[in-house]
C-alpha cells in the first residue's frame, strides 16, 4: 500500500511546532448542547475533564478546543500518575496520525493545533464503545483467553468495550451492544471497516519508524453537523501498544503506557522516542534546526 504522507506534510510541519488534539464524551457533548453558543468575548468554557484530557468551548459551537495532560491513569484508574511533557507529546502524535489517516481517507474530528498540547475538534456525540485491534496478542486478550503473549493474529482482531469506568469497560458481544442500543448495525459495520482501514494505515506507517504496532484503541463519535462517524479521541502511546522493532528484549522493547502500567521506568523516553521517529517521517528541510519542532 502506497501511503498518502506527503499530503499530510504541508499542515504537520504546523503540527509539529505546536501539537495537540481533543476528547469529546457522549456526556459532554449533551452538556455542549444544552449551553448557548458563547458571545465571542467569552472565555472558553470547561466542558468536561477526562482522566487524559480537558474539553473546553470555543466561539464555534461546532468546534471544541481539548488540552491534553500530562496526568497518566492505567487499571480503571486505580494506578494514577504524572509523565512529564506527556500532554505535549501525545497532541503532537495524535495530530500527525490524524493528518495521516484524513490524507489515507479516513474522517477525523481533528482541524489544528493552536498551541503546543492544545488540539481544536469538531463537536461530536461520542459513541460510547471502545473499538480495540489488535495484531499480536497483547494485554487484556492474553488475561482473558490464555493465549501467549506476542502471538502473531494473522487476521487482525476488532473487539468492542463498553466504555463505562464504573463497569470497568467489559468487552462486548454485537447483539449485547445492540441490546443496549449503543450503536446502529450501520454503526457498526462502518466502525469496523474504518477499524480495519486505520490499521492498515498504521501499521505500514509504524513499520517505516521501525516500531511494530501491537495493538491500539479507537473512538469514533458522531458529527455535530450531519451526523456521520469521525475517528475521535487520541492515537498516541497511551492507546496503542508499540514495541521497538529493533530490540528483541521483552521489556526493553516497549515504547507505551505498559511502561508506566508495570513500572518498568523511562517512560518519559519512550514516550519522546515515539514521537521523535514519527515526526521524522514528516520532517521536511528543517525549519529550526533540530528537525523536530
Ligand atoms: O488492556 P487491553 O489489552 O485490552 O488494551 C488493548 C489496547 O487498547 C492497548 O493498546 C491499550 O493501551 C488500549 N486501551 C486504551 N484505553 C482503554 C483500554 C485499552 O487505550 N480504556
Amino acid at each position: 500500500m502506497e501511503l498518502a504522507i506527503s499530503g499530510a506534510m504541508r499542515s504537520l510541519a504546523h503540527c509539529s511546532r505546536f501539537g495537540a488534539f481533543a476528547h469529546p464524551t457522549r456526556e459532554v457533548y449533551y452538556v455542549f448542547q444544552q449551553s448557548n453558543r458563547p458571545p465571542a468575548s467569552q472565555p472558553p468554557q470547561k466542558l468536561y475533564e477526562g482522566k487524559a484530557k480537558i474539553l473546553y468551548t470555543t466561539d464555534d459551537p461546532l468546534v471544541l478546543l481539548s488540552h491534553f495532560k500530562d496526568d497518566a491513569t492505567a487499571f480503571n484508574a486505580q494506578k494514577r500518575g504524572r509523565i512529564e511533557g506527556k500532554g505535549t507529546i501525545n497532541c503532537r502524535i495524535s495530530a500527525a496520525l490524524f493528518e495521516l489517516l484524513e490524507a489515507n481517507g479516513v474522517p477525523t474530528h481533528f482541524i489544528d493545533c493552536p498551541e503546543a498540547g492544545q488540539m481544536r475538534v469538531r463537536a461530536v456525540a461520542i459513541v460510547p464503545i471502545e473499538v480495540v485491534v489488535r495484531n499480536i496478542a497483547a494485554g487484556s486478550l492474553c488475561r482473558q483467553t490464555g493465549i501467549p503473549a506476542g502471538t502473531v493474529i494473522p487476521d487482525p482482531l476488532v473487539e468492542y468495550y463498553y466504555k463505562n469506568d464504573d463497569l470497568g469497560d467489559p468487552l462486548l458481544t454485537r447483539d449485547r451492544l445492540f441490546l443496549m442500543n449503543l450503536a446502529t448495525p450501520q454503526q457498526l459495520d462502518r466502525m469496523h471497516s474504518l477499524a480495519l482501514q486505520i490499521n492498515r494505515v498504521l501499521q505500514e506507517f509504524f513499520t517505516r519508524c521501525n516500531i511494530t504496532l501491537v495493538d491500539f484503541k479507537l473512538e469514533f463519535g458522531c458529527d455535530r453537523r450531519d451526523g456521520s462517524l469521525l475517528l475521535a479521541d487520541e492515537i498516541s502511546p497511551d492507546t496503542c501498544r508499540l514495541w521497538d522493532s529493533d530490540r528483541a528484549d521483552p521489556q526493553a522493547r516497549i515504547l507505551d503506557k505498559d511502561r508506566f502500567r508495570h513500572d518498568l521506568g523511562n517512560i518519559e523516553a519512550a514516550y519522546e522516542q515515539v514521537q521523535a521517529r514519527v515526526l521524522a517521517q514528516f520532517a521536511g528541510p528543517p525549519s529550526d534546526g533540530n528537525g523536530t519542532n
